[in-house]
């Protein structure tokens, strides 16, 4: 009997442990994806990630096709499109590559013991992260809460699996299954065409993954632990929406930095290890505390004052706060799908702290907008930087956003790139623009609140009521 192989987050063909299973038993293998209408809601792509999807099932096909088999793509629920696929084939087997969002261990579940009860046996294997989050534990027994000891459980003793080959070839099915159109599938954007810019950006699929991941060790894992921090620099990966999709795994990225470790210093190379484990670890918290995306990992904030948004939450998203880092920011996640990670904290930091508005509604606007978006790391990032976190920053550690570029931008150089408005404003000013001479601003041609936002709000007496809500939070 045929083998179906469920591809969900795991859009690849190499280091692919379902995919490798399926062609090495000899019969054929049925490749199929669903696009999943469940019920619950759960895990709804935001609209970058759907144009995303589109590309990223693209380029699998066409992959699939050259080894020899196509690519069946269905829409609908998951249990009865896999009965379907399994009566019409006479499949007894179907193997999938685990995932890790608590709605779906808990529809996995349900449908292993469905189809088990058909006679079907699902063969489960691990690929998307390093690690079980349900089997590492510290040595009292519970999951780990705080990073340090979790990335020292890694880095002594932990060493991941090399990755697997690609199969060279599938054996068709030898019969014409039913599939859908991805054009039907409607996760382009339809009406106006806002993709352009994350098109010039980006090729999802697994081709495109491993360009980026060879451009990143050939020319900047040395020096990374230096340059990560500069927005204005391209000296990051940019392998996480590959990642989220399942395109590259972290064993892939976790050998290859270990390939090159003779060329590049070391600290460079574990301080770029360190940020793969904080992917691990906001998959640890995740699967540890499944309602990380929606509530206070620390219950305390359940009290916290914040404001209604209104229109400071669109003036943020929008890129039109009057702080020029901030604004860089979120123009660049508007635009490219993406934001250096050092401006996604200061950002996510103004919006919790100057504007004092829930952190749910960053993560929200996050989800829908970053083509890297991650039910775990997102959450988990949102709830470091609101406080409320495990292992979180400190609420009281308010970011300063002037000082903040001043430091990692302090040419201006990013702010120009994504504040056009600002662009002949002289570096002295480019992260406060209102404390220059008038006769600087109108030379620069700004106009504040005419050609640029005036601060929406003015950073000591934010600071000051941040701090006050979260006394008040504390009772003291
Ligand atoms: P690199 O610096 O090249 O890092 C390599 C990989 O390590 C990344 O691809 C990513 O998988 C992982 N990584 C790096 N930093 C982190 C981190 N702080 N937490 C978890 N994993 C990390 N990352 C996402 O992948 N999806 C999200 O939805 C997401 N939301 C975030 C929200 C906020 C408020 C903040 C502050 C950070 C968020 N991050 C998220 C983490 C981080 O910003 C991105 O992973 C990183 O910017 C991706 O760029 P890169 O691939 O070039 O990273």
């Amino acid at each position: 009997a045929p083998i179906i192989v469920w591809f969900r987050n795991d859009l690849r063909t190499g280091d692919n442990r379902a995919l490798s299973t399926g062609s090495r038993t000899g019969v054929p293998v049925i490749p199929l994806y669903i696009l999943e209408d469940e019920e619950d809601g759960s895990a709804t792509l935001g609209s970058a990630q759907k144009w995303w999807l589109h590309h990223s099932i693209e380029a699998l096909a066409s992959r699939l096709a050259s080894m020899g088999t196509p690519l069946i793509l269905r829409r609908g629920r998951a249990l009865e499109v896999l009965h379907s696929v399994v009566s019409v084939t006479g499949a007894r087997t179907v193997l999938w590559n685990r995932r890790y969002l608590p709605s779906h261990l808990a529809r996995d579940a349900e449908i292993q013991q469905a189809l088990q009860i058909d006679g079907v046996t699902i063969e489960s294997s691990e690929g998307h992260i390093l690690h079980e989050p349900t089997q590492m534990r510290t040595v009292s027994g519970g999951p780990y809460r705080v990073y340090t000891p979790f990335w020292r459980a890694f880095s002594s003793g932990m060493e991941p699996r090399p990755p697997l080959a690609r199969p060279e070839s599938l054996m068709p099915i030898g019969m014409s299954l039913q599939s859908d159109r991805l054009e039907d599938w409607g996760l382009l954007p339809n009406g106006p065409d806002w993709s352009a810019g994350i098109a010039a950006q980006w090729t999802p699929g697994e081709d495109g993954a491993i360009t980026r991941l060879d451009a990143f060790l050939a020319k900047r894992l040395a020096g990374y632990g230096e340059d990560r921090n500069v927005p204005s620099i391209d000296g990051t990966s940019r392998l996480s929406p590959h990642l989220a999709f399942g395109e590259i795994t972290p064993f892939q990225i976790w050998h290859a930095t270990e390939m090159s470790r003779d060329e590049v210093p070391t600290a460079d190379l574990q301080t770029f290890r360190k940020e793969l484990v904080w992917r691990e670890f906001s998959y640890h918290l995740l699967v540890n505390c499944p309602d990380l995306p929606t509530a206070n990992y620390n219950s305390d904030f359940d009290k916290f004052p914040w404001r209604e948004p209104g229109d400071l939450l669109s003036a943020w998203q929008r890129g039109r706060t009057g702080y020029p880092i901030v604004d860089a920011g979120m123009r660049q996640l508007w635009q490219t799908g993406w934001m250096h990670n050092r401006v996604r904290m200061i950002v996510g930091s103004f919006l919790v702290k100057h504007l004092l508005i829930d952190w749910r509604h960053g993560e929200k606007w996050f989800w829908d907008t970053l083509v890297d978006a991650d039910p775990a790391s997102n959450s988990a990032s949102w709830q470091w930087i609101a406080g409320s976190g495990a292992d979180a920053s400190p609420y009281f550690r308010i970011f300063n956003p002037i000082l903040q570029g001043e430091k990692f931008d302090p040419t201006g150089e990013y702010v120009k790139q994504f504040v056009p408005e600002l662009a002949d404003i002289p570096a002295k000013y480019i992260h406060n623009p209102w404390e220059a001479p008038a006769s600087v601003q109108s030379e620069a041609g700004v106009r504040l609140g005419e050609t640029y936002p005036r601060p929406i709000v003015e950073h000591r007496r934010a600071r000051e009521r941040a701090l006050n809500a979260y006394h008040a939070m504390k009772g003291k």
